[in-house]
């Protein structure tokens, strides 16, 4: 893995610092990421066990994919908190330690390499017009909805970062005067309603009130934690009790999307976060519904809501963007803007495929940053009785990277079919997509100049 990095002569590290784990990624020029490494934050004993955790998860990240600091151009910071970018300085991080800490000079002084810092949610906005969902969009708020929610604007390649490096914070615009209290310390923010926080809250006050749910057998008996997947589960279940919070969070998410709009206008919206990533397909047409409701008419169409197409990764991609902002190689300007190295397709006979050197006899897919993995049947024919119609959960694998395009090869006569959720995946991620017989689809991937991704269909 590595020496596809060192061979492309410039290696990036992105790095999540989150409130329960840290997360690092070595990316190439690109954008690709090619290798991960991750641990959980510690807690307690202030700022120094966590720069020390930081530091040591870079290291191992660097000996995992045999990498020295000389190969590396620059390191992007994203941390929850409000930081001072310039100053290199964390100023304040409300759920962990890290307040008040020099990250910049400590992490260059240990690595030797140029470190940049920035706020995780306006990096996320920053990833997505990258390489996520906002990638042709001129401008984009990203709005992340996990334990709290963030929020960053991007216009052009740029952030927007405010007077006070505290711009862009949706998650404290507030929506009921008066309302519940917020982490924040104000009352009624948009966080203190629609977070996973305000959504576990308002569950366990429902619960005290005497209401049932299925999420006694999906979650801890005490509910002491619900995580997405958890509420994801209990939607899949049609539970009543969960159904209608999700609903109502969304509905107020919704209202906050029609703010942003109404202040910014941006091009795109794009919904993220753990809550949204496991819970979208209920929150985002209600969303769209709340922000299509608007009876105040702009000059022409547009203002659409999208969701994440980096999920997990859309932080440290703009990371990624951001260091490489700082050694003066902005991903956004022509002249820099790099892309992933991908194989050719050259046989296509029936039953068998060859991908730049090695000859495939089942289907594969190529991912967006170039690596050609085996498809696995088994999920669609659990879910859709055959392996020829393909839905969101198999897209989830086959688009991962950011991609503008994705080629299905459907097979010689076209056996190959993407469902309506599938289509709709794609479609709230802004992927263009093109089926053709697979032999027609070869083609096209290895004419197309575009980021992409190929799911070819060879053997029945
Ligand atoms: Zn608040």
């Amino acid at each position: 893995m590595a020496d596809a990095v060192k061979e492309a002569g410039r290696a990036y590290i992105g790095i999540d610092i989150g409130g329960t784990k840290l997360q690092a990624s070595l990316a190439e020029e690109s954008g690709a990421i090619v290798g991960r490494q991750r641990c959980s934050t510690p807690r307690g004993g202030g700022s120094e066990p966590v720069v020390e955790a930081i530091e040591k998860l870079v290291e191992d990240l660097m000996r995992q994919e045999r990498v020295k600091p000389a190969d590396l151009t620059a390191i992007g910071v994203a941390v929850p908190g409000v930081v001072d970018p310039d100053a290199g300085r964390v100023v304040v991080t409300p759920n962990m330690s890290l307040t008040g800490v020099a990250l910049r000079s400590h992490m260059e002084k240990k690595l030797g390499v140029p470190v940049a810092l920035g706020n995780d949610c306006n990096l996320g906005a920053l990833g997505e017009q990258w390489l996520g969902s906002a990638r042709d969009a001129d401008s984009v708020v990203a709005i992340l909805v996990g334990t709290g929610i963030g929020g960053g604007f991007v216009q052009k390649g740029r952030l927007w970062r405010g007077a006070r490096e505290s711009a862009a914070e949706i998650g404290h615009i507030v929506i009921q005067i008066g309302g519940p209290l917020c982490g924040c310390g104000n009352r009624g923010c948009l966080e203190a309603l629609a977070s996973r926080t305000a959504i576990e809250r308002d569950i366990r006050e429902a619960i005290a009130a005497g209401r049932e749910t299925v999420l006694h057998t999906v979650a801890p008996a005490d509910l002491s934690v619900i995580r997405s997947g958890m509420l994801r589960r209990a939607l899949a279940l049609n539970d009543e009790l969960v159904t209608e919070i999700m609903r109502r969070a969304a509905e107020v998410l919704g209202y906050a999307c029609l703010t942003v709009r109404h202040l910014i206008d941006p091009e795109v919206i794009v919904l993220g976060g753990g809550v949204v990533e496991a819970c979208g397909d209920l929150i985002l047409p209600i969303v769209e519904e709340v922000v299509a409701s608007d009876q105040l008419t702009g000059a022409r169409e547009g203002g659409r809501v999208l969701l994440s197409a980096l999920g997990d990764d859309a932080v440290v991609v703009g990371a990624v963007a951001l260091a490489r902002k700082l050694v003066g190689r902005n991903p956004f300007k022509k002249r820099f803007a790099v892309k992933p190295e991908y194989p050719h397709i050259i046989g296509t006979e029936f039953g068998k495929i060859t991908v730049g050197r090695k000859t495939y006899s089942r289907d594969i897919y190529i991912r967006a940053d170039g690596k050609v993995k085996k498809r696995d049947k088994a999920t669609a024919k659990a879910v859709y009785g055959s392996s020829h119609t393909v839905g969101p959960e198999e897209l989830e694998k086959v688009c991962r990277g950011g991609l503008e395009m994705l080629f299905v090869g459907a097979g010689q006569s076209g056996q190959l079919s993407l469902n309506e959720d599938a289509r709709r995946y794609l479609s709230r991620r802004s992927i263009q997509c093109a089926v053709l017989p697979t032999p027609k689809a070869a083609e096209a991937y290895n004419k197309s100049k575009q980021r992409r991704a190929a799911l070819i269909h060879v053997t029945c």
